[in-house]
């Protein structure tokens, strides 16, 4: 079972090997902790974690799904359940005391640091909980971490720094201060019962997860961008996958299709 402090025993890891990297990492140990944030990141947070799993914004092939949620996992930041139950949460109470991360209730160090320890309520989540994988997931969370670990490790002693913690971190940091700071500081475009803001330096850095308050404005779409110069690698992804697997399916329907 996923405990909040095993998770804040391994995320303190995690920041010790960044700072470790940052002393001694060469420039392409770094470019593979871009790549892996790439894929804990864009492809776990925010297209699947965020826009699919708990907002249902797009459809994905069950693969895509689970290939998904597997990158999120070793980003550790949390399992599908107690992510997808934190954030609809989130958005049910935004900014009032129920709201499980409203700096402007909570503070800014619970929002960056402990938010982990929130109540997961799985009545936010009845969709994940009737299915084994999220179940598996929820309960392996730490052993699937430790395998990729020593995927890793037999492959370079030092990728568990760079191609496991050090991404971690960022990627908790980078989920944190938009928690944080996108309901603090940025542009308001949409008028909100919220303080939802976007945050043009989060948009860029966070895969689109910045355009906030255009998220909290639209929530059920899987674009956050509204403007061209608005980033959305996020949504990039989410498009490709969509037109692959369609034209997939188009080519399918063809080939089986005899009149
Ligand atoms: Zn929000
Ligand atoms: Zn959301």
């Amino acid at each position: 079972m996923l405990n909040p402090w095993s998770l804040l025993a391994f995320q303190s890891i995690a920041h010790i090997g960044f700072l470790w990297l940052i002393i001694t990492g060469s420039p392409r140990e770094w470019l593979v902790v871009v790549i892996v944030y790439f894929f804990n990141g864009c492809i776990g947070m925010t297209a699947t974690y965020h826009r699919l799993l708990s907002h249902r914004s797009w459809k994905a092939p069950k693969t895509i799904e689970y290939l998904g949620v597997l990158c999120a996992t070793i980003g550790l930041t949390g399992s599908a359940i107690s992510w997808v139950a934190i954030h609809r949460k989130h958005h049910r109470f935004t900014d009032n005391k129920e709201d499980p991360h409203s700096p402007h209730f909570k503070g800014f160090f619970y929002c960056q640091w402990l938010s982990m320890f929130e109540k997961v309520d799985v009545r936010y989540v009845p969709d994940l909980i009737r299915n084994h994988f999220y179940n598996f997931q929820h309960r392996h969370y730490l052993t699937i971490n430790i395998a990729w670990a020593l995927v890793v490790f037999l492959l370079d002693q030092r990728a568990i720094i760079y191609a496991w913690l050090a991404p971690a971190c960022t990627l908790w940091n980078a989920g944190s201060f938009v928690v944080t700071f996108s309901h603090m500081f940025g542009s308001a475009p949409h008028h909100l019962k919220n303080h939802a803001k976007n945050s043009f330096i989060l948009g860029y850095l966070v895969w689109g997860e910045g355009w906030h308050n255009n998220h909290h404005f639209s929530p059920k779409s899987s674009k956050f961008s509204e403007h061209w110069w608005q980033l959305d690698i996020g949504y990039w992804y989410i498009a490709t996958v969509t037109f692959i697997t369609g034209l997939n399916k188009r080519i399918i329907n063809n080939f089986l299709y005899k009149p």
